[in-house]
C-alpha cells in the first residue's frame, strides 16, 4: 500500500486475485472464567483504537476492529466463549482464529478444557495467550506442561501451536499477540469471495431505545451496502444505515468487518445466518413461520418439569443461556423455557410465571421493586444473575433444592432450668420456667450454658419426651409456666442452663 493512513478502518481491503480478497481475521477469545479474556480485549481496544479517533467513544456492538501494521483484525467481544459454542451449534462459522486464554497462576481449568474442545471441533487455528504473567504466582512452564497433557502442544514443546506470555494488566507482549494473529492469518491465507452473494451471521442484536432494532453482523463473503435487502430466517429489512463500533457510518462492508445494521423490522436472533434478497417481497416470503409454542413434554412418573421465564439484557444472551441450561442434568427435573425475552422482569412475566408455576430467571437485568414484591406475594421466585456461570450454578442449586428438600427450623420457646429432679443414662427430668414462647411435647431441645466468659455456649441437643405441670401431664406450656420436662439426649442438663425448643421440618420446594 502506497499511502499510509492513520486509520484504515472503513477502507477497502487488499485484493489478492480477481474476486478473492484477503479477509481481515475475526478473532474470538476463549478460556476459563476470570482468566482475563475481557481484560485482554479491553486492553487491545483501548490501546489500539480509541485514541486515534475523534472523541474516541466506542459503542458496544459485540465486536470491534483494530489496525496494526496497516492490517485490520476483528475481535468478537461478547458474550465470549458461550457465544462461540452457541453459534457453532447453529453451524455458523464466525471466527477465523481462536485465542485460548490461560491464566499463568491458575493454569488449565475445566472451561479451558471445554474451550480446547470447541476450538478443535470448529477446526480453526488456535493461539495460546498465557495471561497474568505479571503475577508473582505465575508459572508459565507448568501451564505449558498442563496444555501438553490436554493435547495442546505448543511450539516450544515441539508442537505447532504458537503461544505468547502476556499481561492484560501491564500490557506486556500484547503487541506480540497481535503480530502472532496477523502471522497466523497470513499463513492460513484467510480470504473471502467478494463477488459472491453477501452472506454472514448475526453476532448480536437488541432493541435500541433510540435506533430501534439493531443487529451486529459479520460478513463471510460478498459486500454489503446501504439499501440492500437483508434477511435472516426470523426477520428481514432494508439496510438504513451501517455503523462500525465507533458509531461511524460505513457505506460498504467487506468480509470480516463487524457492523451494526439499522433497518431490520425487528431484532433478528443472535447466531442466525443472513443473506441478501433482491426485494422486500422475496425476503418476506423466506421468513420461516415460527410461532411461540411451548414444547410439549411428557414426563416420566418420577420426573418433574421446571418451567422458566427467561429475561435477558440482549437477545444475544438468550441462546447461550439456553445452551448452557441444556448441559444441566435433567433426568429428574426437565427444564422448559416458557418465555424468553429481552428486558427487565415485568408484571406480564409474573403473570405467566404464576399460571405456568415457573421460575423467573434474569440475566443482567433487574426486577423492579413493584414486580419483585408482586412475585413474592404470589410465591414466585425471581433469580437474577450477571454471569452465565453464576446463573447455571443458581439453577443447579435450585434444582437440587427441589430434589433434596431443605431443612427448615422454627423456634418455639425458651426455658430456664431451675432444678434437676432425676438423671438416668440418656434421660433426665428437669424443672424450669418458660421465659419465652411455648414448649411443646415432641419438640427438639438445644441446651445452652454460660461459659466462663459469660457467653451462651451450645452444649448439645435432645428431645422433649413429655411435659408436666402441677404433677399433671400436659401437651404444652406457655411463657411464665413452671414445668417439668422429661428430656432425652446425650448431654446432661444442669441447673441454670437455657433450653431452646425448636422443630425441624423438611420443606419441599413445590414446582
Ligand atoms: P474473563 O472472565 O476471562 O473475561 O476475565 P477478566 O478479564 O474479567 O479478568 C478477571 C480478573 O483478573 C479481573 O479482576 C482482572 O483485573 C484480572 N486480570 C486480568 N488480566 C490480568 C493480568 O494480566 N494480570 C493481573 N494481575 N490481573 C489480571
Amino acid at each position: 500500500m502506497e499511502q499510509k493512513k492513520e486509520n484504515l478502518i472503513g477502507q477497502e481491503p487488499e485484493t489478492t486475485s480477481g474476486r478473492q480478497i484477503k479477509k481481515q481475521p475475526v478473532v474470538v477469545l476463549v478460556g476459563h472464567i476470570d482468566h482475563g479474556k475481557t481484560s485482554i480485549l479491553d486492553f487491545i481496544r483501548k490501546s489500539h483504537t480509541a485514541k486515534k479517533e475523534t472523541g474516541g467513544i466506542t459503542q458496544h456492538i459485540g465486536a470491534y476492529e483494530i489496525e496494526r501494521d496497516e492490517k485490520k483484525i476483528t475481535f468478537i467481544d461478547t458474550p465470549g466463549h458461550e457465544a462461540f459454542s452457541a453459534m457453532r451449534g447453529r453451524g455458523a462459522k464466525v471466527a477465523d482464529i481462536a485465542i485460548l486464554v490461560v491464566a499463568a497462576d491458575e493454569g488449565v481449568q475445566p472451561q479451558t478444557k471445554e474451550a480446547i474442545l470447541h476450538i478443535k471441533k470448529a477446526q480453526i487455528p488456535m493461539i495460546v495467550a498465557i495471561n497474568k504473567i505479571d503475577r508473582p504466582t505465575a508459572q508459565s512452564e507448568r501451564v505449558k506442561d498442563a496444555l501438553s497433557k490436554n493435547d495442546v502442544l505448543l511450539e516450544q514443546r515441539g508442537g505447532k501451536i504458537p503461544s505468547v506470555e502476556v499481561s492484560a494488566k501491564t500490557g506486556k507482549s500484547i503487541p506480540d499477540l497481535l503480530d502472532l494473529i496477523l502471522l497466523v492469518a497470513e499463513m492460513e491465507n484467510i480470504t473471502a469471495d467478494v463477488l459472491d452473494q453477501a452472506k454472514g451471521v448475526v453476532i448480536e442484536s437488541c432493541l435500541d431505545s433510540k435506533k430501534g432494532p439493531v443487529a451486529t453482523i459479520l460478513l463471510e463473503k460478498g459486500v454489503l451496502e446501504e439499501e440492500n435487502i437483508i434477511g435472516t430466517p426470523s426477520c428481514f429489512g432494508k439496510i438504513k444505515r451501517m455503523e462500525n463500533f465507533l458509531g461511524e457510518k460505513v457505506e460498504k462492508v467487506f468480509p470480516g468487518q463487524p457492523v451494526q445494521i439499522l433497518g431490520f423490522e425487528k431484532a433478528p436472533i443472535f447466531g442466525e445466518k443472513f443473506k441478501i434478497f433482491p426485494d422486500l417481497e422475496t425476503a418476506k416470503q423466506s421468513i420461516e413461520e415460527k410461532k411461540e409454542t411451548i414444547s410439549i413434554i411428557s414426563p416420566e412418573p418420577d420426573q418433574k418439569i421446571l418451567n422458566i421465564v427467561l429475561k435477558t439484557d440482549f437477545l444475544g444472551s438468550i441462546e447461550p443461556i439456553e445452551q448452557v441450561l441444556k448441559t444441566l442434568p435433567q433426568e429428574k427435573i426437565i427444564l422448559r423455557v416458557l418465555r424468553k425475552d429481552v428486558g427487565d422482569v415485568n408484571l406480564a412475566d409474573v403473570k405467566l410465571a404464576e399460571t405456568g408455576k415457573a421460575l423467573i430467571l434474569g440475566f443482567r437485568i433487574k426486577a423492579p421493586a413493584l414486580v419483585s414484591e408482586t412475585a413474592k406475594k404470589k410465591g414466585i421466585r425471581v433469580l437474577t444473575f450477571d454471569l452465565i456461570y453464576d446463573l447455571v450454578e443458581g439453577v443447579r442449586s435450585f434444582m437440587n433444592r427441589i430434589l433434596a428438600p431443605e431443612l427448615v427450623r422454627t423456634d418455639f420457646g425458651k426455658l430456664k432450668v431451675l432444678v434437676i429432679f432425676r438423671t438416668e443414662k440418656k434421660r433426665q427430668i428437669v424443672g424450669g420456667r418458660i421465659l419465652e414462647g411455648e414448649i411443646k411435647k415432641g419438640l427438639k431441645l438445644e441446651i445452652f450454658r454460660k461459659s466462663e466468659e459469660g457467653e451462651d455456649e451450645k452444649i448439645g441437643t435432645g428431645k422433649i419426651i413429655s411435659l408436666e405441670k402441677d404433677k399433671k401431664e400436659i401437651e404444652k406450656g406457655i411463657k411464665g409456666d413452671e414445668i417439668g420436662i422429661l428430656y432425652e439426649g446425650e448431654e446432661k442438663i444442669q441447673e441454670e442452663d437455657i433450653l431452646v425448643a425448636f422443630e425441624e421440618k423438611r420443606q419441599k420446594l413445590e414446582i
